[in-house]
């Protein structure tokens, strides 16, 4: 069976809500096809103690401001679940759950959008599926015999309690799963260039504003105004702060290999490891796409903003600073997502997306 709408919007995390919203405020006929039974995208997955680097009135999708957190500190993982499901239903997104797209090829003027259960027809698509489902592990020589886990394993310090445990990674992953495990395993963090903190006031809506300003720089051709990347890589929120001033995050360079029983450096320095936790990022996860013979650089397939510069009918929202300025975030992928829609209106109302 094909069913035909105007626009398929493949993932339905926090990208593809902030699609549904301006395509229905754009009067497009629509539908959002999830890969999960739940709503929430990668946030259902998040080890135990996640919480946002900014309070909830700077992680808000478009139209409706994520509601406060009742409890301490900034946003749990589980209060933005709420807040994307309840999302969901009070814009009344037309998501199929358990819907994994499998394909997207090319018919004519349309796109042919393929799941196990049907086909879709579509005069556009926008994929907005994130990067959770594609952890990056460095290959390391050596053999090493204990547990290997990435970011997407880990939930809980408990299950590490008195093990030799090395965290891998200088990124914002790294830092929190480093001070989650300092108090309860021996812990070894190794980062490839030394831990950059940004200054303690930055937070998630700062970062926002950063890149919107270098954007709007570069696009009236003024000077750059510099990325976040010059400020720092981790932002300090409580529990790594609270790490790293209590003298808990010590971090020690790069190894060069993992043998059987851990890892060694350079200078033949070695220690003991039960456990490796890989914090070394995510690429984005665009294997449905594949039939479309996309150019890709690093993982990446070239863009102008959102839209795909091989396929104008194809938007990527969401994945990175790459697709639109913080638009891998909460706060930042309403902006990104009107754009995109009104790229796509204005393409449809002048008539089509032929390549
Ligand atoms: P996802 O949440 O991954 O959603 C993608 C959806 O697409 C999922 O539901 C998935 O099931 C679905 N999908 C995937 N493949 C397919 C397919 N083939 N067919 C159909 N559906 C598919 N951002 C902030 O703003 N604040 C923070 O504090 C913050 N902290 C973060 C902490 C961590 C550890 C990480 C990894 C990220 C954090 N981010 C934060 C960044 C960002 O907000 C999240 O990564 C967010 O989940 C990205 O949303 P998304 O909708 O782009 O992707």
């Amino acid at each position: 069976m094909t069913a035909a709408v105007r626009v398929v919007v493949i993932g339905g995390g926090q990208a593809g809500l902030a699609a549904g919203y301006h395509l229905r405020r754009a009067g497009l006929d629509f539908v959002i096809l999830d890969a999960q039974a739940q709503p929430g995208g990668a946030w259902i997955h998040g080890w135990d103690s996640l919480r946002l680097f900014s309070p909830a009135q700077h992680s808000s999708l478009p139209g409706w401001p994520m509601p406060p957190y009742p409890g301490p500190g900034y946003p749990t993982a589980e209060h933005v679940v709420e807040y994307l499901a309840a999302y969901e239903k009070r814009y009344e997104l037309p998501i199929r759950r358990s819907e994994p797209v499998t394909d997207v090829c090319r018919d004519g003027g349309r796109f042919t959008v393929s799941t196990d259960t049907g086909e879709w027809s579509a005069e556009a698509v926008i994929s907005a599926t994130g990067t959770w489902w594609r952890p990056f592990l460095p290959l390391m020589p050596g053999g090493f015999t204990g547990r290997q886990l990435h970011t997407v394993d880990y939930r809980d310090p408990e299950d590490f309690a008195g093990q030799d445990v090395v965290v891998v990674g200088g990124g914002n992953s790294g830092a929190q799963i480093a001070a989650d495990l300092a108090g309860t395993a021996n812990l070894t963090w190794v980062t490839r260039r030394p831990p950059r903190y940004l200054p303690g006031h930055i937070d998630g809506k700062a970062l926002f504003d950063v890149a919107t300003r270098r954007r709007r720089a570069l696009e009236t051709g003024q000077a750059d105004t510099g990325g976040v990347g010059g400020l720092g890589d981790i932002v300090a929120v409580p529990t790594v702060r609270e790490a790293r001033d209590a003298g808990l995050l010590r971090p020690r360079p790069m190894f060069t290999r993992l043998d059987s029983e851990g890892p060694v450096w350079t200078d033949g320095t070695r220690r003991h490891a039960d456990a490796v936790v890989w914090c070394t990022g995510f690429r984005p996860a665009l294997s449905h796409l594949a039939s479309l013979r996309l150019r890709t650089t690093r993982g990446r397939i070239p863009t102008e903003g959102t839209r795909v510069v091989a396929e104008p009918g194809l938007h990527l929202l969401g994945y990175g600073d790459w697709t639109g300025p913080a638009s891998a975030t909460l706060i930042g992928v309403g902006m990104t997502a009107r754009a995109a829609v009104a790229d796509i209106k204005a393409m449809l109302e002048t008539g089509g997306s032929q390549a």
